[in-house]
């Protein structure tokens, strides 16, 4: 049986695996990397432009990383997080973009402003509240609010065009600072770029098992599925980047940190305008505030995406539920994950997660009409024949037991797993994804690679200049990148006009 040797084996095609081997191609070019991907090409599944709602996630208009506690203070810590970590990804794209391994950034990456819209009086007070406390701190200084209907008409015309006087007032912040992401644009480029620098990448290769042998290497059984042959590969280092398939994978590493884990299917659906003049009329990402009850991933939001040079409108995301863990994966995926050591894990979700379950079934028995009345809160002139449905990507949310939650607690972020001797890492779940898919692969190596991380520590700042630096307290430093990036990443001038998206294509 002859067996195939790689310093790293990267499993999974997607932005995490594209972006952990990018950088360790800067860090380390002597390393053989091998990647395994079971689809035809990269970037297919959630990272693909159509499976998510490519958001430069920054906490510059979603208001779920920004929560009220028991006294009503509010707690702006998760806000200030996932914009720190989105900070270091935009560094590390105009590191690429420098290096010409990006040629062209608008083909991923887009200027756009971030609304976040609410109705009401109380909620009104909420936004005040959160722009009052976001206000001190320079991540968040652009940020501007207003309820004058003659300025809100200004920033989302599509939106108050419609609405009727005697309507609850509306109130709104707007950061002209945010970003439209092509996440599958970005993974197919430094693919492309890996595939250059020798990276041995296999699609239609399917990972079927992976075991550690004594001395701590992994073994492999990998099935190239075009010929349904079997290979032999081994790694001293495997990071899992499947997606929804990570989690069956770690359970078959079968380390102790794999154990009481389980992961929950939910897929997302949005609504696509296919009119060009209602497209036109619209150019911001609108974040509303989740119904009450509902989870934080069914946050309301219109999102202007720029797709392959063409700019388009989607609305939603509407949950849906299939047991397969990946769009392209199984009807068996949910009960073949239930295993002995979770199964009182899972049961304690089942029980405890009523809520979700309950929104759940009331999602998927939506009518078309009344997605589209969900839409007209956003919309109110919205017509039928303009709107069309898509599925989305799987998102696989975690279930663990927490000291916090007790047993089968579900869990809304990215859940990074490694084993006690580094040797191999996982990620799960999806929010905020790959907005910080730079921070999350710095993480890796840095548990992962500690005897390493030294040496590698000048090449890091090189790509990622405030490397170990909390911006928000570092506000000149803060103001620089942000000059810099906006200027590598073109994202200086807003796009405004229709001609200036023409000229993308
Ligand atoms: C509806 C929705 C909206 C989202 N919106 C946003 C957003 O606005 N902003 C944001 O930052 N993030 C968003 N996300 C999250 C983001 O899409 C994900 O975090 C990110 O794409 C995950 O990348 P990945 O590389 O881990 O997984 P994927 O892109 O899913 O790639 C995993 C790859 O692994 C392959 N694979 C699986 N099993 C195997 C196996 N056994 N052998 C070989 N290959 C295998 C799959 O075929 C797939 O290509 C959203 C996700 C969803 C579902």
């Amino acid at each position: 049986m002859s067996v195939l040797k790689s310093d790293i084996i990267l499993i999974g095609a997607g932005v995490m695996s594209a972006t952990l081997g990018t950088i360790v191609k800067e860090l380390a070019p002597e390393m053989k990397i091998t990647v395994f991907e079971k689809l035809k090409g990269a970037g297919e599944e959630s990272s693909n432009e159509w499976n998510n709602a490519g958001t430069g996630h920054a906490a510059l208009c979603e208001l779920n990383y920004t929560t009220e506690k028991a006294d009503g203070s509010l707690d702006i810590s998760k806000a200030v997080k996932v914009n720190e970590h989105f900070q270091l990804s935009r560094q590390f794209w105009s590191y690429l973009v420098d290096k010409k391994i990006i040629d062209n950034p608008k083909e991923f990456i887009m200027p756009i402003p971030h609304i976040s819209m609410v109705q009401g009086e109380k909620n009104g007070l909420f936004l005040k509240r959160r722009m009052e406390a976001l206000s001190d701190n320079p991540l968040f200084a652009d940020m501007e609010m207003s309820d004058d209907p003659a300025v809100l008409k200004q920033w989302m015309p599509l939106i108050m065009d419609g609405r009727k006087a005697e309507e609850e007032p509306i109130t709104a912040t707007k950061c002209e600072t945010g970003t439209d992401v092509n996440f599958g644009s970005l993974t197919r480029t430094l693919f492309e770029h890996l595939d250059a620098e020798d990276v041995d990448v296999r699609y239609e290769h399917m990972v079927k098992d992976l075991k550690q042998s004594p001395d701590g290497t992994w073994k492999l059984k990998v099935k190239d599925l075009k010929t349904n042959r079997v290979e032999h590969h081994e790694a001293k280092f495997i990071f899992i980047g499947a997606g929804g398939g990570s989690l069956p994978l770690l359970q078959k590493t079968g380390i102790r940190e794999s154990r009481q884990i389980g992961g929950f299917p939910v897929s997302g659906l949005f609504l696509v305008c296919s009119n060009p003049d209602v497209v036109e009329q619209h150019h911001a990402k609108v974040y509303g505030k989740a119904k009450v009850g509902a989870p934080p991933m069914s946050v309301p939001h219109l999102d202007t995406r720029y797709i392959n040079g063409k700019k388009s409108l989607l609305f939603g995301p509407f949950a849906g539920f299939t047991p397969k863990f990946l769009k392209t994966g199984s009807y068996f995926d949910l009960i073949g994950s239930v295993k002995p050591n979770n199964l009182f894990t899972m049961l304690g979700a089942g029980v405890k997660e009523m809520g979700l379950t309950k929104y759940l079934i009331q999602q998927v028995l939506l009518s078309n009409e009344k997605r589209m009345n969900d839409l007209r809160e956003f919309i109110p002139n919205a017509k039928n024949e303009d709107w069309e449905m898509i599925t989305a990507g799987q998102r696989v949310q975690v279930i663990k037991d927490t000291e916090a939650g007790g047993r089968g607690t579900l869990q809304f972020g990215t859940e990074v797993v490694t084993s006690q001797d580094g040797s191999v890492a996982a990620l799960l779940g999806a929010s905020p994804g790959a907005s910080t898919a730079v921070h999350v692969m710095l993480e890796i190596l840095t548990k992962c690679f500690p005897d390493r991380i030294k040496e590698w520590e000048p090449k890091v700042k090189e790509m990622v200049p405030s490397y170990g630096k909390q911006l928000s307290e570092h506000p000149a430093l803060f103001q620089d990148i942000l000059k810099k990036t906006a200027h590598t990443l073109m994202l200086e001038n807003p796009i405004h006009e229709p001609s200036d998206i023409r000229q993308l294509s």
